[in-house]
């Protein structure tokens, strides 16, 4: 049966000297690969021709059971026929035969993650012809064997180690240790040796015609979008299962034709520290795979990176300087046209170069932030642009801890300094265990010879990675630098044995299980758990916050609860405190005792003792909060302690309390299980405690003003509490409340003779408060200012607790249901609509009605600009989210300043 594809769309297009269809923004289409090597064609630069079978096409094969259509392969070997004609070869010819490389090239970039095949179109026949008109049999047969490796593998799905066995044996019998060693004769037996390997393997001979060749390996790359690998990375990145990856079939040039050719990756700008300085590794007489594989240890490109590497094998600099002068030609011309960074593949045959690949360049965080900066300042691109350019998420990575410098440390062994960073843990040489570990809690380094796409969860689940083979730009290196993991790589004084378990280095043995650390910026490993530094930020950084903080409209506050959080959050740029919760300033051991009795007295005057205990302690929390915060606003929250975190269980604690109420334990017991609750989250919470018990919010509110009058007095500035009430869900629960703090104010303004200024507010975080907003805020008394608890409105909202959410989470995540998890980013449709009704309705009846968002998606980008687009004031997140969120809020006011310019 013949199967066609839409006929009226194109699914296949040329890019090349003589005629180039596709451009750079149709990455949609022709993948990232695609499009690009489409634009740098059109630029003029020497790219090899080419054509691109489109994404929609793998929709397409994957819908119709691994069938690609008829008329793409019409298309396909039309465009072959074009492909040879610029390069005077023909596909599948004996004389003049056409090689071409087949890859993957999905809409956003995926590293190793799928398939490619290079030097399609040998077969016996063609190897001849090609080592005729090369006049070089040496490299026709290692293309040919490399062909077979790479088309039983990625096709047939034959293992490498097959062939790696095969390989290692010849040199061993022939003593030879590089692979460079073996003449076309050596080849020829390996080869014949491989397709007997295959045969065996698969009862099939390895196929000889040029267009099953194809066909396979076409199919192979579309099927590879499918691969487990493939479907993690997408889980791991975002990246939708609709979206397909395109093929690209290009006329093959070979950088392993001799000494004067080569293979080589760069990137425009140093991808660890952004500085600008050309960066990137090759290799004399390879092919492309052996660069990323790190088999062989790549050559530094300029002078400048050999000499500090200390290298001895010569830069392409000096050993090709004609090429590297054209290279870093067409390394700024790129870098102006994309106005980015780039990451580029090229090959030198036999002294011609070729342009095989450019994408964005995967960066460190802090290089984004030095490139960003430094391609504004070139006038490359403007401040917003450069804004738009980092992903607040990846701003973590800034935040990495380092080794304290005057800890002592023990080296182990020192390696490529990959990926920045220092992190601690314990040795682990298997990804799935590193996985199953992470799970437990454990905080795992990855060890392994060298990592492969077979890693990734392995790699994401560590808090390190270590190899000891692979450079610079090997697999570990880019993906760690991606994850934001620290990560040492190509440490080679290590002795890896995976099948024992055992590290050996520097005359030691290290087990599984045995605590290492890593330092990702030097490139150090370290015996034991060495104690580390908090980041400090300063430079780049700086600058980048200060333009964020120019153009941004939301506030950003933090959650602080201690002094210390406080102080963290004002270096990270807080403008106030969003959310003070009271009940986190009584998790110590002394505190909790006064607490617990507070909570479990059976009577007025047993809570009033207990309260008395309370509130000097109070009062000097917030005298310190208020005194670091000067005049910055401070909303410190009333009591709201879901009552079985703070309830006492073990016998020593039934004991204390009991003796600090007078009572036996018997008796403290029978309370503890009257209040006992089947749903403490939905329980005696909130504002529910104060309204059954006035006198918590009476000490409270006194704690708050008198620390207020004592900071004011003690700094001179004027501190202007906020207080708010928690799990309001009516206006007559605020009110009751609201009378209690306005009456102690009062007092505390009489006892003290001082005119206090603050504000009293509400948390909304039960759906009743966001659709009763309004007569909430009403009226003088109403309240002056809501802060959504996004927390609790998410659990309530969707009626999922917020406590045994994570198994439904996850088969929730699988299933689709939710993209993301509804607890870290905001369910925009459902959660979301009752923080814009609240907001609308609050502000219908009180236009300077102070909005804010205090639950944890206060420091989540997207949560951040959603926020922006509802009319928040401000939003409110951990002091260490606070840059994420300020970089967040500014990108959200540019985005919606350039959605209202296209509308005009
Ligand atoms: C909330 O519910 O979003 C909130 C900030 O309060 P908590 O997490 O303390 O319940
Ligand atoms: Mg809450």
């Amino acid at each position: 049966m013949t199967t066609t594809a839409t006929a009226t769309r194109r699914h296949v297009y040329l890019f090349g000297p003589s005629r180039t269809d596709g451009k750079a923004d149709m990455k949609a289409l022709l993948g990232g690969k695609g499009a690009n090597l489409a634009e740098m064609a059109a630029l003029g630069l020497p790219v090899p021709p080419g054509c691109t079978i489109t994404t929609e096409v793998c929709a397409l094969y994957n819908a119709n059971g691994g069938k690609i259509p008829d008329d793409v392969r019409a298309d396909v070997l039309a465009a072959l026929d074009e492909i040879g004609r610029d390069v005077g070869a023909k596909f599948g010819d004996a004389e003049t035969p056409l090689l071409v490389s087949v890859r993957s090239g999905a809409r956003a970039s995926m590293p190793g993650m799928m398939d490619t095949i290079l030097n399609l179109g040998l077969n016996d026949r063609t190897v001849e012809g090609l080592a005729a008109r090369s006049n070089n049999a040496r490299f026709a047969y290692d293309s040919y064997r490399r062909f077979i490796q790479m088309y039983a593998d990625v096709v047939l799905g034959v293992d490498h180690s097959v062939f790696e066995e095969i390989l290692e044996n010849h040199k061993n019998l022939n003593g030879f240790s590089l692979d460079t060693d073996l003449s076309a004769g050596d080849w020829k037996g390996v080869i014949a040796e491989y397709k007997k390997a295959i045969e065996a393997e698969i009862d099939k001979p390895f196929p000889q015609d040029t267009s099953e060749q194809l066909w396979g390996a076409v199919s192979a790359v579309f099927g590879s979008w499918q691969n487990a690998r493939a479907i993690t990375y997408r889980r791991l990145h975002d990246i939708p299962d609709d979206w397909g990856t395109a093929v690209n079939i290009q006329a093959m040039v070979f950088g392993n034709m001799g000494p004067t050719s080569a293979t080589g990756v760069a990137f425009t700008r140093n991808p660890s520290t952004g500085a600008k300085q050309l960066y990137g590794e090759f290799l004399v007489n390879a092919q492309g795979e052996d660069v990323v594989a790190g088999i062989r240890t790549p050559q530094p490109l300029t002078e400048a990176a050999r000499k500090e590497a200390g290298e001895t094998a010569p830069s392409l600099e000096t050993l090709m300087p004609e090429t590297f002068g054209e290279l870093t030609r067409i390394f700024d011309l790129l870098e102006r046209h994309y106005r980015d960074m780039q990451d580029i593949e090229f090959t030198v045959q036999e002294g011609k170069l070729w342009m095989l690949q450019t994408r964005a360049g995967k960066r460190t965080t802090a290089a984004a932030f030095r490139i960003a900066v430094e391609l504004a300042e070139e006038g490359i691109l403007s401040r917003e642009e450069a804004l738009m350019r980092i992903e607040p998420g990846a701003l973590d990575q800034l935040l990495h801890p380092t080794i304290d410098p005057d800890a002592e440390k023990r080296i182990i062994a020192t390696g490529l300094p990959a990926s920045p960073g220092a992190a601690a843990g314990e040795i682990v040489f298997d990804s799935d265990e590193a996985e199953a570990l992470k799970a437990q809690g454990r905080s795992i380094i990855l060890v392994r010879i060298e990592t492969s796409p077979e890693d990734i969860h392995g790699m994401h689940a560590a808090a390190g990675i270590v190899t000891a083979r692979g450079g610079m730009t090997s697999h570990a290196a880019v993906v760690a630098r991606g994850m934001g993991r620290p990560c040492v790589c190509g440490a080679s004084a290590l002795k890896i044995d995976m099948a024992a378990g055992t590290l050996m280095a520097n005359g030691r043995t290290f087990r599984k299980g045995d605590l290492i650390t890593i330092d990702g910026t030097a490139g150090e490993i370290i015996v034991g758990a060495v104690p580390m530094r908090q980041p400090e930020l300063s430079g780049d950084f700086a600058t980048i916050m200060s333009w964020a903080d120019g153009v941004r409209r939301l506030g950003v506050r933090a959650n602080a609860d201690t002094p210390r959080d406080a102080e963290a959050a004002l270096s990270f740029g807080a403008e106030g405190i969003g959310l003070c919760r009271t009940e986190h300033m009584f998790f110590e051991e002394d505190r909790i005792l006064a607490m617990r009795e507070m909570i479990c007295a059976t009577d007025e005057a047993g809570r009033r003792k207990a309260l008395a205990k309370i509130l000097p302690m109070q009062r000097a929390d917030f005298k310190q909060l208020f005194e670091i915060m000067g005049e910055r606003p401070v909303t410190i929250r009333l009591l709201d302690p879901p009552l079985h975190e703070f309830l006492p269980h073990e016998d020593r604690e039934i004991t204390a309390v009991a003796q600090a109420l007078g009572i036996s334990p018997a008796t403290l017991k029978a309370r503890v299980t009257e209040l006992h609750e089947f749903n403490p989250m939905l329980g005696f919470r909130g504002c529910r405690l104060a309204i059954r018990y006035p006198e918590i919010t009476e000490m409270q509110a006194r704690a708050i003003f008198e620390a207020a009058v004592a900071a004011s007095k003690r700094t001179g500035k004027s501190v202007t509490p906020e207080v708010m009430i928690p799990l309001v869900a009516y206006r007559t629960e605020y009110d009751l409340l609201a009378r209690v703090i306005r009456e102690t104010a009062r007092a505390v303004e009489a006892e003290s003779g001082t005119k206090l200024s603050y504000l009293i507010g509400t948390m909304i975080e039960l759906p009743r408060a966001a659709l009763k907003a309004a007569e909430i805020a009403t009226g003088e008394d109403g309240a002056e200012f809501f802060s959504f608890g996004t927390n609790d409105l998410t659990q309530t909202c969707i009626g999922l607790s917020r406590d045994d959410a994570a198994p439904i989470l996850a088969s929730y995540e699988e299933k689709a249901i939710f993209e993301v998890d509804p607890f870290v980013s905001i369910d925009r449709d459902g959660v979301g609509e009752l923080v814009a009704i609240g907001t609308e309705r609050g502000r219908k009846v009180n236009p300077d009605l102070k909005i804010g968002i205090c639950g944890e998606h206060g420091g989540d980008p997207r949560s951040v600009a959603f926020c922006h687009e509802t009319g928040l004031d401000y939003v409110s997140c951990s002091p260490f989210r606070v840059p994420v969120a300020r970089l967040a809020a500014a990108q959200a006011a540019i985005s919606s300043n350039a959605a209202v310019r296209d509308k005009d």
